[in-house]
């Protein structure tokens, strides 16, 4: 058998190239080889970010050019008999799982080869050559059709999900089933790099005990939070039926207090300095469009690379000139999130009150502005059961993506409108606790909406430090996992949801 090993360096690197005093490099290269000998490899690399201290044997500049990677896979891979990929940060690929993936797929003589349910980053792809130039043709059908970008990861799964029963696939399912958990081994961020210096030593021992041991430690898990919610206005222009806002503040359509512009400057800056790069969002329990100075906060948060921008709001109070100048730097770091709940104006109104037909104009022009980037929302309750399908489909069709919430109870403090039951047979820590902190205007922080009675105080960033305030929620994620639950978490089902 002829084995091509492809590493790709596609995406972006945000974090040092070393780990453990090895370059990410040196530890794939020395998977492969424990796995397989001195098997043939390249390296791909994107021409504005090439791999300078590789050799230049060793790896290939992959064109921008539509399906520019399938068709460089598709010439490397001339004259070999199976292709073996991997992430070039993912640097804890264990020899054994190469090994594992490469039987299968030679035993059952597969045309594609994955790993199932095991954390991201310990096994490769495995792909026969043969395959490639179908899903290159899928690949220019796909940019030509919704002129997206040449994909910066893995594309493999995705483009034989088009037509998946025309493939020979073959999966090797992890002895622990660790999707739930959604454990990287990626160096994808500081938060990733702590999380694998963290396990580097397990990551090389004994594949059960890792996996084990890895779905026994939530704590382990956690490193630094993902998400930040942030305060920035106290009043709503809405009071949508699935809101709480009514019972814990009944003047939200009233209040107009805002957020100070130097502490949103201070809590963001010193935020990502602690925790390298977060999802910022500023829809705390308020309409972000009603801070009068909402684009200068957004463009003091673009202004830091790590931050990525997501904006939930009612569509209704924004200026179509601030819109235009968020556009000219957003950059695709800046994403909205459109409570439109209904395409329906009566099912809107009912829900929501007034504003339907501004919030769907501002969704086009959000569209117009931000291609890629906006995201329709419904919630899923009784009143709109009927619509969501409708919803979903027309808002695909127009924006390529939309969301479906699942409806809040908060925990029976608002009447239960669920039409069907999500939560999982057994419960989970919450990922609230291991991957968010939000803040209210006066600087308290809890881990998430639910506490909006600032139940869950984990500190007060006039007086405690990022760290301290992590470290409650860490202490409080410890509960949960012994299964046992503060007062307003116990009847919470928010515990299965994240953000990003
Ligand atoms: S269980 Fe609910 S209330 Fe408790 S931290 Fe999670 S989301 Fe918040």
């Amino acid at each position: 058998m002829k084995t091509l090993a492809l590493i790709s360096a596609l995406a972006p690197r945000r974090v040092p190239n070393l780990l453990g005093g090895k370059t990410l490099d040196q530890w794939i290269d020395t998977a492969l080889t424990q796995a397989l000998g001195p098997v043939t490899r390249f390296w791909l690399e994107r021409a504005n970010s090439p791999l300078s201290w590789l050799p230049e044997g060793v790896r290939h500049t992959v064109p921008s050019e539509t399906a520019g990677l399938e068709r460089t896979v598709e010439k490397l891979a001339e004259g070999y008999d199976e292709i073996l990929w991997f992430e070039a940060d993912e640097p804890l690929i264990r020899p054994d799982l190469i090994n594992r993936l490469l039987d299968l797929h030679r035993e059952y003589r597969a045309e594609y080869t994955f790993a199932d349910g095991y954390p991201r980053g310990l096994a490769p792809e495995v792909l026969h050559p043969r395959i490639i130039p179908t899903l290159r043709r899928f690949a220019e059908k796909k940019q030509a059709e919704k002129s997206t970008e040449t994909t910066l990861r893995s594309p493999w799964f995705d483009l034989i999900s088009q037509d998946i029963n025309a493939f020979d696939i073959e999966t090797d399912l992890s002895p622990v089933d660790l999707r739930a958990e959604r454990i990287s081994f990626r160096a994808d961020s500081f938060r990733q790099m702590i999380f694998l210096e963290r396990w580097l030593d397990k990551a090389q021992g004994p594949l059960l005990p890792l996996l084990e041991e890895l779905r026994d430690s939530p704590l382990k898990r956690r490193t630094l939070p993902a998400t930040l919610q942030i305060q920035i206005a106290t009043g709503v222009l809405q009071l949508p039926v699935w809101s709480p806002l009514q019972l814990f503040h009944p003047e939200a359509l009233r209040s107009r207090e805002f957020l100070d512009d130097e502490l949103f400057q201070k809590w963001v800056s010193s935020a990502l300095a602690w925790a390298g790069d977060l999802t910022l969002m500023p829809s705390f329990w308020g309409e972000p469009s009603l801070h009068p100075r909402v684009k200068e906060l957004f463009l003091e948060a673009l202004s830091h690379n790590d931050l990525r921008l997501v904006v939930e709001t009612s569509g209704l109070g924004w200026r179509d000139e601030d819109l235009a100048d968020l556009a000219q730097v957003a950059r695709g770091r800046l994403d909205w999130i459109v409570e439109l709940d209904s395409q329906n104006p009566e099912t809107y109104r009912h829900l929501r009150g007034e504003g339907f037909d501004e919030a769907q104009a501002f969704t086009q022009k959000a569209l117009k502005g931000f291609p890629g980037h906006v995201w329709p929302q419904t919630v899923r309750m009784k009143e709109t059961e009927e619509e969501t399908e409708g919803f979903y489909r027309y808002w695909k069709d127009q924006a390529g993506q939309a969301i479906i919430l699942k409806y809040n109870s908060f925990g029976g403090r608002i009447p239960e409108r669920k039409p069907a039951d999500l939560s999982p047979w057994k419960r989970l820590p919450c990922w609230h606790l291991q991957r968010d902190l939000a803040v209210f205007r006066d600087g308290t922080v809890v881990p998430c909406r639910d506490a909006w009675r600032q139940n869950l105080v984990l500190g007060n960033l006039h007086t405690d430090t990022w760290e301290a305030i992590w470290g409650a929620g860490g202490r409080l994620l410890q509960e949960h996992a012994q299964e046992n639950y503060p007062e307003v978490c116990r009847n919470c089902d928010e515990y299965y949801t994240f953000f990003f």
